[in-house]
């Protein structure tokens, strides 16, 4: 990879060069990059980065698909490291702890969302860990590089049962389908249907097994069934068979739809019984049109649901280890992102790719 380097700090903050690998534009392969990033501040914890995972929104992001992007863009919001240092005011971590971070790295905190410790509904908007103009006016840059330095309130422990690889997905994929799985009551007695088995649906699975819910796996195909069933589905159907929905018809209380594209929705609302609800965490960047009398007859909702708390993704952190869960993982070097990114959208992952930061 040829290397560029690059200033979006603004001239009066000291800063700390960190190697990365970025995407210079929307349709440009990512390559390596030098990227500024300020020094410790009080409130800040300097990481440096063991693992990231590749998450979907990595490429939704870094090609445009969700608006404007401020290049060149470093993607990355499944960030496991080790604390390397820690500002004057920072008393919850030391040196050596094992820590991540997900898809944001602040918030207003005065709103009401972020006083109710709902942060990442945050009413003045995140400021997400790439791509986002933080409190101070930097740009962040996420975790497709050796180190970050990120406010203390934004960073979460790994437990120790827990390798940092594996845990690395868990800081998007994990707590993206904890967090409504837990707002619609998953657990006994409930049936969840899981739509789409790449990163955040196989730990959809493995979350929502772990509650106690009986789940089913929708997968376009039964090429993945096997390891559908390994991962704790109960049941795994195929989308591209019509007999799919005439046999699953009014059977879920939910429905976590994480596919990336767009899809017919009317059609999986049919699955859900009378309150039931399909909440989507999948974003793909064009409208899903949503026909109204699947859910007024049975009073059925359609809602989303990003990301979590910190409080929370610390909770899915917890029972992660707790339960012995952990991200299904291909470690990659970074010279094979591109190549991975191409495999994540040809729906050929298994179940996440996580790229060896020391690698980079
Ligand atoms: P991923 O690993 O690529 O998984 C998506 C899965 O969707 C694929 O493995 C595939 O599963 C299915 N799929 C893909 N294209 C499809 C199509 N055209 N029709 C039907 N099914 C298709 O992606 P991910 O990292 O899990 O992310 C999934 C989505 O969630 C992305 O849009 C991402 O941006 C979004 N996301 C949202 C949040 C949030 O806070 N709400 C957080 C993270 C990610 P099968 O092969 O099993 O069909
Ligand atoms: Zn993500
Ligand atoms: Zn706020």
């Amino acid at each position: 990879m040829t290397e560029t380097k690059t200033t979006s700090t603004p001239a009066a903050f000291e800063t700390t060069i960190a190697r990365a690998v970025g995407a210079p534009a929307p349709d440009a392969p990512l390559g390596a990059l030098k990227i500024d990033r300020r020094t410790v501040g009080p409130k800040d914890i300097r990481i440096d980065i063991k693992f990231c995972g590749i998450c979907h929104s990595d490429i939704h992001f870094a090609r445009g698909e969700w608006g404007k992007v401020p290049y060149p863009a470093v993607p990355g919001h499944e960030i496991a490291g080790i604390v390397a240092a820690v500002g004057s005011e920072v008393t919850r971590f030391a040196p050596g702890d094992r820590v991540g971070v997900g898809c944001m790295v602040n918030s207003c905190r005065e709103c009401e969302n972020c006083q109710a410790g709902d942060e990442q509904y945050c009413l003045a908007g995140n400021t997400q860990t790439y791509g986002s103009t933080d409190r101070d006016g930097t740009v962040t840059y996420g975790g497709y590089s050796d180190h970050v330095i990120v406010d203390a309130d934004f960073v979460v422990r790994i437990p120790d049962g827990l390798e940092l690889d594996v845990a690395a997905p868990l800081l998007c994929a994990g707590i993206t389908t904890y967090s409504p799985l837990r707002h619609w009551n998953a657990g006994p007695g409930k049936r969840v249907a899981v739509v789409g088995l790449g990163g955040l649906g196989h730990m959809a699975v493995k979350l929502a097994h772990a509650m106690g819910s009986d789940v089913t796996v929708l997968s376009q195909s039964l090429r993945k069934q096997k390891d559908g069933l390994k991962l704790g589905a109960n049941a795994y159907y195929a989308t591209s068979d019509n007999a799919t929905f005439t046999e699953l018809a009014g059977r879920f209380d939910l429905i976590i739809n994480t596919v990336s594209a767009g899809i017919d929705i009317g059609r999986f609302l049919t699955l859900l019984k009378t309150d039931g609800s399909l909440v989507n965490v999948g974003a793909p960047p064009e409208p899903l049109p949503v026909p109204i009398f699947p859910l007024l007859l049975q009073r059925r909702s359609f809602a989303g649901s990003a990301i979590g708390s910190i409080r929370e993704t610390q909770e899915m952190l917890d029972f992660c280890a707790k339960h012995g869960i952990a991200a299904e993982i291909e470690v990659i070097s970074a010279a094979e992102i591109n190549e991975a990114w191409e495999r994540v959208l040809a729906s050929d992952v298994r179940y996440r790719f996580v790229i060896d930061n020391s690698t980079l």
